[in-house]
């Protein structure tokens, strides 16, 4: 049975919607009252996620980041869900770690395309001793363009996070995937635990958390409380929640499952909103898979950031265009950053948003 099968009257059912909930700050979160977010009638589950929302955002405002494979390919954990997997045969070329300048050459790119946030993602298992002054120094090369820097890994041992944030790494992405119950289905090669010892490794050297997971892997409601569950009751709530819709690729262990439905994912997001109202929650991987509509309808939920670009490390991303198009017909502008004053970046993308609207294609629902 769906979520949304379950749902019946608002006025039955509808959890007690606490003011307090505002603050953000629960980490106390039961699995049954998680169940019982999700279960309510769309309506009242939006109502609240929206509200929620406005309280703490501006409603009309997305992140826009940039994500980088920077090593791609041949990873030797055996996540079920991945075309980088040594272990899954999806034709994939496995590349070595890119030069530095190429890394470069590629954020100055996503900064003149408009993204603030710049991610660098490598198929490791975890970074070698002999891999670090690279990753090291593309974070302060980056970093020194006024780009926030992110990077995903694979696990980190407490040392190499404090040289990460040392080196000026404001973010560290590592998703927990799932609940604890299902994992054992869809990873094998390392364990919850060892996910969660990197996410505090992470906090403990001062990193700002994005952490999340993917939905549409087969498993059920239960193991989407309990991933939301793990995510919010951390002592801290991660900054960054990647919620992402499975990318079936033909030669994952996952290709066959069945399809997600879609109200589910957006039911997804509005709880994580509600679970976190300070965090910003990512429409991640498989938006190439979700009409503009379901999209419109994830940022009503509470989405707020997504990546902009042509590739999403190895899959299919909406082209930067056709994002700048629906910002426009949204009237969505891109977050500013607080902690810095880049006029220049920012007027790119105002200008290229401009540039969108001028094509006269489109409905400008910001007027
Ligand atoms: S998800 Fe990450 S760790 Fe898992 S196989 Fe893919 S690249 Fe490796």
């Amino acid at each position: 049975m769906t979520s949304t099968a379950a749902a019946t009257s608002s006025m039955n059912t509808a959890p007690k919607f606490s003011s307090n909930l505002d603050n953000g700050h629960r980490h106390d979160w039961g699995v049954d009252e998680i169940t019982q977010l999700f279960e309510q009638p769309l309506n009242d589950l939006l109502f609240q996620a929206q509200t929620l929302h406005r309280n703490n955002f501006d409603p009309n405002e997305v992140q826009v980041s940039t994500l980088l494979s920077i090593k791609t390919g041949a990873c030797p954990e055996d996540c079920k869900y991945c075309p980088q997997s040594a272990h899954n045969d999806t034709g994939l070329d496995a590349e070595r770690l890119l030069k530095v300048k190429e890394v470069i050459k590629e954020a100055v790119a996503a900064k003149a395309a408009g993204a603030s946030r710049f991610c660098m993602g490598a198929a490791w298992k975890n970074p070698r001793a002999k891999d670090m002054p690279y990753v090291l120094e593309m974070v302060k090369e980056v970093k020194s363009m006024g780009l926030e820097t992110c990077m995903t890994l694979g696990m980190l041992a407490p040392d190499q996070a404090l040289q990460l944030a040392d080196a000026g790494l404001d973010y560290y992405n590592h998703n927990l995937d799932t609940s604890p119950e299902f994992y054992g289905s869809i990873i094998t090669t390392r364990t919850y635990q060892d996910r969660l010892n990197t996410l505090s490794n992470v906090r403990d050297a001062g990193m700002k958390v994005c952490a999340g997971g993917i939905v549409g892997m087969g498993e059920n409601l239960r193991d989407r409380v309990g991933l939301l569950q793990q995510l919010a009751n951390m002592p801290q709530h991660p900054e960054s929640v990647p919620i992402n819709m499975l990318v079936k690729v033909e030669g994952t262990p996952l290709d066959q499952v069945e399809d997600l439905e879609p109200f589910d994912f957006i039911r997804t997001i509005a709880v994580a909103r509600i679970l976190m109202p300070q965090s910003h929650v990512r429409l991640s991987a498989g938006r190439e898979e979700m009409n503009e509509q379901m999209q419109a309808m994830c940022f009503f939920a509470g989405a707020n950031s997504i990546f902009y670009g042509e590739r999403l490390l190895t899959t299919d991303n909406p082209a930067a265009e056709k994002d700048r198009a629906l910002f426009v017909k949204l009237g969505i502008r891109p977050e500013k950053r607080q902690d810095v004053s880049d006029e220049a970046h920012q007027g790119a993308i105002e200008q290229a948003i401009e540039n969108a609207k001028s094509e006269r294609m489109f409905v400008d629902a910001s007027l």
